[in-house]
C-alpha cells in the first residue's frame, strides 16, 4: 500500500500486488464528514485539523508555518481552508442559536 495523492491531510492510498504491481483498489485513509454519498462533503482529517487551530486562536497561514516545522506535506488551499471555516462558523452560530432558544436554561448555557 502507497501514498498515492492527498486531498488536504488525507491521503489517497493504492493498493497494489506485491508480485505483479497490478492495482487492486485505491481509497482514502480518511472518512468524509457527511453521512451523505456526496462527492464533495469535506473530509473529517481536514475539518479536524482546522477546527484544532482555530482553537489555538491559529489560522490558515499559521497552520502552514506549523505543518512546515514539522515536516508534514501541507496541500490544503486557502479556497479549501475557508470553505471548511466558514460551515464551522455556521454550524456553531447554529448551535449558539439552538442554546439561546432552550427554555430550560433560559439563554444561560
Ligand atoms: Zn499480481
Amino acid at each position: 500500500m502507497v501514498p498515492k495523492s492527498k486531498c488536504g491531510f488525507a491521503a489517497k492510498a493504492k493498493i497494489s500486488c506485491s508480485h505483479c504491481e497490478e492495482i487492486c483498489g485505491t481509497n482514502f485513509l480518511s472518512e468524509r464528514v457527511s453521512n451523505s454519498q456526496s462527492q464533495n462533503a469535506p473530509f473529517d482529517i481536514n475539518v479536524r485539523a482546522i477546527l484544532a487551530f482555530r482553537g489555538i486562536g491559529c489560522g490558515f497561514s499559521a497552520m502552514k508555518e506549523r505543518c512546515g516545522m514539522i515536516n508534514i506535506p501541507f496541500v490544503l488551499t486557502r479556497n479549501s481552508y475557508i470553505e471548511h471555516n466558514n460551515r464551522l462558523e455556521q454550524g456553531s452560530m447554529i448551535a449558539f442559536k439552538q442554546m439561546s432558544q432552550c427554555r430550560v436554561h433560559d439563554g444561560n448555557p
